[in-house]
């Protein structure tokens, strides 16, 4: 009888406890910091919604399994942590979910941080339902991190990360103590949205343990993410460390591919590649030990070398750490390998790469091509891979390879998206009828919404003016793929028109167009955001300052987010005379462009370059423009070259530059006194450059220096005239 008051008052105490356990709605930053420190073991800290500037939020406490501590967002997706802000957890049973990174960038190296500082790490913690939007440094070149895993047992899942296009991995699990060792990580159902093109090293999306720990067993599960357009650089995930399982995700149409680049015993399975024909795209590079390869399916990847559909590599004999180590004990079975332009097998072999693959299988796969060609590239003995079991539809990849037969196979969709050969005998090949494809909306967040392609030139309303309108008016008045159209006659830019947009400057009629002059140094001057789009226009330069280094189009000087695009058709471009050095384009430093077009155009009378693209000077691997096409056009009377394009050092993690100039009169270029080159062409470090069907007259010479990769120069099919031949210099 006298124990039931005790009894009554434990009841009593747990039901106290249970009323405790309640959500605390914070304002202000003292308000949760104060929140912090209160916090027991299931209780949950909820930020206001509303914006939180420059808020470096440090989440640290003790939960349990079972009861974490929370933190939240008031409404999931309300809550914008913006300027200068991030998130460090440490503790155990720690959440954080619902809220938004945007408009900023961090202060520090890492967005978010499973960790305060070194040696204090979270563990047993999750993030989810977290969005990083373009939170990036403005500087392309100045390195961080979006999110660095560290500690044990962290879940990350159900977040979107989009528009990273500063260096640095997009995310990256660290082993560099032993508290992250071994740490059965799991990543899953995350939206890893479109990534820029980089132009130099660190533009990986994903990346597990560096050289230094890749002996070490990182046991990180990454399954079931959606990676689209993640086109930062070769590397998609750089795995560098051992016992990881990569399963069920989707890379669609991304430039690069899944690497094995350092580390043992590896699981890669149940994976779909979709490059849909894009430039670049790859699939799996296999690099080391033990690792398993099994159930993917590749299709429609364009890639070569070490960015190509599927390649194994030749490793270096006793190889350091940080180089290749050999492939030994791979197993690669059931994989589905469709209009792949490449198979790279051996690849890599030279000198110091000649360690070929040993003890491994190739077996059961299917290779389908349509073109009938032999997509398998051989480099060197390749005894070491058994060959068995595989099917072909064609019969020069069946006579290339042994255990690989040659069968008539016909292709049908499953509901999956997959296919399938029809025929019942060909069920055990390839890929297994259940693989399941993860859609884009299974991933990332419901409440955000995932990126479309970039606005495209044109798509928005037309803003029609004549003379007798501003320009000026005009062009501050265009929206995001708005055209302005100009009646025909003569305009006058009175102030540099800053293009933070894609827009469009056109004339309403193609056989009468308009002319544009310009009273300040630049006529254009993209920005941040800002993409361009000239047609069927006449460009003066007689009224622009007499000052040096005047131009027509300039890319900002200040650091830019994004990359740009510059699309020109049609126009004559005259008399940039006025001073020296007075160029049609000029691109700053850390500045990229994705793509330059010009076609059917004309320049007449320019004291400086045509194009400009030489600003990155260090040799860091860096440059300033991947896509770089001229075509169909006239140049005359040029001191300087038509494009004069530099990268430096010896990186070879990107694609770029790739120069074109095609058909195209070239003529009295390049002679000017102040052309150091004297050439009318001036590449340096190009990886791909074709240079056809040109006349050259009275002009400089072609000059292309090849310094690193193995980039692939055609120059052939051009006329010169009182001009010296190309001159190649390797
Ligand atoms: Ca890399």
């Amino acid at each position: 009888m006298k124990y039931v008051p005790v009894r009554l008052a434990l009841v009593l105490i747990l039901v106290v406890c249970e009323a405790s356990v309640a959500a605390t709605l914070v304002h202000n930053q003292e308000e949760y910091r104060q929140a912090v420190q209160d916090a027991r073991a299931g209780d949950t800290i909820m930020l206001a919604d509303g914006e939180w500037r420059d808020f470096e939020v440090l989440f640290t406490g003790a939960g349990e399994a079972g009861k974490p501590i929370t933190l939240t967002a008031e409404t999931k997706g309300k809550v914008i942590l913006s300027g200068q802000s991030n998130l460090r957890l440490a503790g155990r049973h720690l959440v954080v979910s619902g809220l938004v990174f945007r408009d900023g960038y961090s202060p520090t190296n890492t967005v978010i941080s499973f960790r305060r500082t070194r040696g204090e790490y979270a563990y047993h913690s999750q993030v989810t339902e977290v969005v990083i939007d373009h939170f990036t440094n403005p500087d392309r070149h100045e390195t961080d991190f979006w999110v660095m895993m560290y500690g044990r047992n962290n879940h990350l899942n159900h977040n979107h990360f989009s528009g990273k296009s500063n260096k640095g991995v997009t995310m990256a699990v660290r082993l560099d103590s032993v508290d992250s060792q071994e740490n059965h990580h799991v990543i899953d159902h995350n939206y890893f949205g479109p990534r820029p093109i980089l132009g130099s090293n660190g533009g990986e999306t994903l990346r597990i343990g560096t050289s230094k720990y890749s002996l070490t067993d990182s046991f990180t599960v990454v399954e079931n993410n959606y990676f689209d357009r993640c086109n930062g650089e070769v590397e998609i995930i750089s795995s560098k460390s051992g016992g990881n399982i990569f399963r069920g995700n989707v890379f669609f149409e991304s430039r690069g591919t899944l690497t094995l680049r350092h580390g043992n015993n590896n699981l890669i399975e149940n994976n779909v590649f979709l490059g849909n024909g894009k430039r670049h795209t790859g699939g799996i590079r296999v690099i080391n030990k033990g690792h398993t390869i099994r159930n993917n399916y590749l299709q429609g990847l364009t890639g070569k070398r070490f960015g190509a559909g599927f390649a194994i590599m030749n490793g270096v004999p006793n190889s350091p750490i940080n180089r290749y180590h050999q492939v030994e004990d791979a197993v690669i079975e059931h994989n589905t390998i469709i209009a792949a332009s490449n198979i790279e097998l051996a690849a890599g072999s030279d000198e110091e790469r000649s360690a070929t693959p040993q003890n491994s299988t190739f077996r059961n796969n299917l290779i389908f091509n349509e073109d009938g060609k032999n997509n398998f590239n051989i480099y060197d003995d390749i005894s070491g891979i058994t060959f068995e079991d595989n099917i072909t539809n064609t019969k020069q990849v069946a006579r290339a390879l042994e255990g690989t037969s040659y069968r008539k196979v016909e292709l049908r969709e499953a509901e999956n998206g997959i296919l399938y050969p029809a025929s019942r005998e060909l069920k055990d090949v390839g890929v297994s009828r259940d693989l399941r494809v993860i859609s884009r909306d299974d991933t990332g967040v419901s409440w955000y919404p995932k990126p479309d392609q970039r606005i495209r030139f044109g798509s928005g309303s037309k803003i029609t003016i004549s003379p007798s309108d501003s320009f000026d008016a005009a062009i501050i008045s265009a929206k995001p793929g708005d055209t302005v159209m100009l009646a025909p006659g003569e305009y006058i830019a009175s102030r540099i028109q800053v293009i933070t947009r894609p827009i469009t400057v056109r004339s309403t009629n193609p056989d009468q167009r308009a002319t544009i002059h310009f009273e300040r140094s630049s006529l254009f001057q993209i920005a941040s955001g800002g993409s361009l789009e000239l047609a069927d226009l006449k460009i003066s330069g007689r009224l622009a300052p007499d000052m040096v280094g005047n131009s027509v189009i300039r890319i900002s000087q200040t650091p830019s987010i994004g990359n740009y695009e510059l699309a020109i058709r049609n126009i004559l471009v005259k008399d940039l005379t006025t001073n020296h050095s007075f160029n049609f384009m000029t691109a700053s430093r850390h500045t990229f462009a994705d793509t330059i077009l010009i076609e059917q155009s004309a320049f007449e009378n320019i004291t400086g370059h045509v194009l400009s693209l030489s600003a990155e000077t260090e040799d860091l691997g860096i440059y300033n423009g991947e896509y770089i096409t001229l075509s169909g056009n006239r140049f005359t009377d040029i001191e300087g070259t038509v494009a004069d394009v530099y990268r430096g050092g010896t990186d070879e993690s990107t694609f770029g530059p790739q120069v074109e100039l095609l058909n195209s009169t070239i003529e009295r270029v390049g002679r000017g006194k102040r052309n150091n080159s004297g050439a009318s062409v001036n590449l340096f470090g190009a990886q791909r450059v074709v240079i056809k069907g040109n006349t050259l007259i009275d002009s400089g010479g072609i000059r292309n220096v090849e310094t690193t990769g193995e980039p692939k120069i055609t120059i052939t099919g051009n006329k010169f005239r009182n001009t010296p031949p190309e001159t190649q210099v390797q």
